[in-house]
């Protein structure tokens, strides 16, 4: 779990928020965290639940050492209850569990709080309980819900709660927290490059298809400058049969125009950015070998390419298309 100086780098806002909210003895019964996945919103959800019930609070900072704050933190506290989907769904049984939990007093302190994970995959039964639940807040009672997809959330409920927006991670918090994952730090660089979504970026580190198609497109660059009258041979070995459909090919495209990107981005002496990183050595040399014009032209090339593909040109012609321009760079 992350500290409460960690997330104030990741969240400074919300940070700020829930510390003024704390501080003032302003915290409001119910709270809507929505943001992607990996932004932090649980971890916060937590140091706040600590902050609540921390005996030895310093400002609005939970000490995390005494009794309240480690069985919070090891989902142990009797008046702390954390939901999340059983299976597919949060069930009705789930909410209805909660509330009868909530009508006995409190069991150690009057307070009592409850986080709710994924609160959108709530059954309908379920948004009713819960929103019947949020309608007569009992004074000591607090809720923290949790949700990626706000938008499937009844307004009914999003209205009664305080809601709390968590940023997209930054490209460099990004790289971290995926290192921390155990993604090697290069293909890390990489995937900061394509998504700002932590869920996505491990997803495409899993998937070998994704894994083949960056060692393809290097391959095509590495053919295009040294053979490039086999280029369209290797496109029809090689690329084709990995290529298969039009996502495929949009996320092909993606790599290659990031290629391209790093080129010109090296040619201006800007290290600091490049994409492939694992490549660098390689796309330096070629940075001196070609004009950056040159470079800025098939950057183009590959954006007029993927724009061609979302008006559904045939990805087999297009691609074949794309290499015999790049060829005569
Ligand atoms: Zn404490």
């Amino acid at each position: 779990m992350k500290t409460w100086r960690e997330l104030e780098d990741i969240q400074p806002k919300v940070m700020k928020m829930i510390e003024n909210s704390l501080n003032k003895g302003r915290v409001s019964h119910a709270y809507l965290f929505e943001g992607g996945r990996g932004t932090g919103k649980k971890d916060v959800s937590f140091q706040m639940a600590k902050s609540l019930f921390c005996t030895n609070r310093d400002g609005a900072k939970p000490c995390s050492t005494c009794s309240n704050c480690r069985r919070i933190e090891s989902q142990n506290h009797p008046d702390v209850h954390f939901i999340s989907p059983e299976g597919q769904s949060i069930k009705k049984e789930q909410i209805q569990y909660l509330q009868a939990e909530f009508q006995r007093t409190g069991v150690e302190s009057r307070k009592k709080l409850y986080i709710i994970e994924h609160v959108n995959k709530m059954t309908p039964n379920a948004a009713n309980s819960l929103l019947k639940f949020l309608e007569e807040p009992h004074a000591d009672t607090y809720a923290i819900l949790l949700t990626e997809q706000v938008h499937q959330l009844l307004d009914t409920i999003v209205s009664r709660c305080q809601v709390l927006s968590f940023q997209p991670l930054t490209p460099q918090v990004l790289v971290d927290t995926l290192v921390e994952h155990s993604v090697s730090p290069s293909t890390a660089q990489l995937l900061s490059h394509l998504t700002n979504s932590l869920e996505e970026a491990l997803q495409l580190n899993e998937d070998e298809w994704f894994g083949l198609a960056g060692k393809l497109v290097i391959k095509l660059n590495e053919t295009l400058v040294t053979r490039p009258e086999q280029a369209l041979f290797f496109i029809q070995e090689q690329w084709i049969s990995h290529f298969k459909d039009k996502e495929q090919y949009e996320k092909g495209l993606h790599l290659l125009l990031l290629l391209y990107r790093d080129l010109v981005q090296l040619q201006a002496d800007n290290e600091q950015t490049i994409a492939f990183i694992g490549y660098r050595e390689q796309l330096k040399k070629q940075a001196l070998q070609t004009t950056q014009r040159k470079s800025v032209q098939r950057l183009e090339a590959v954006l007029k390419a993927k724009q061609k593909l979302s008006s559904n040109m045939n990805p087999q012609l297009l691609i074949e298309e794309l290499v015999l321009e790049l060829q005569e760079g």
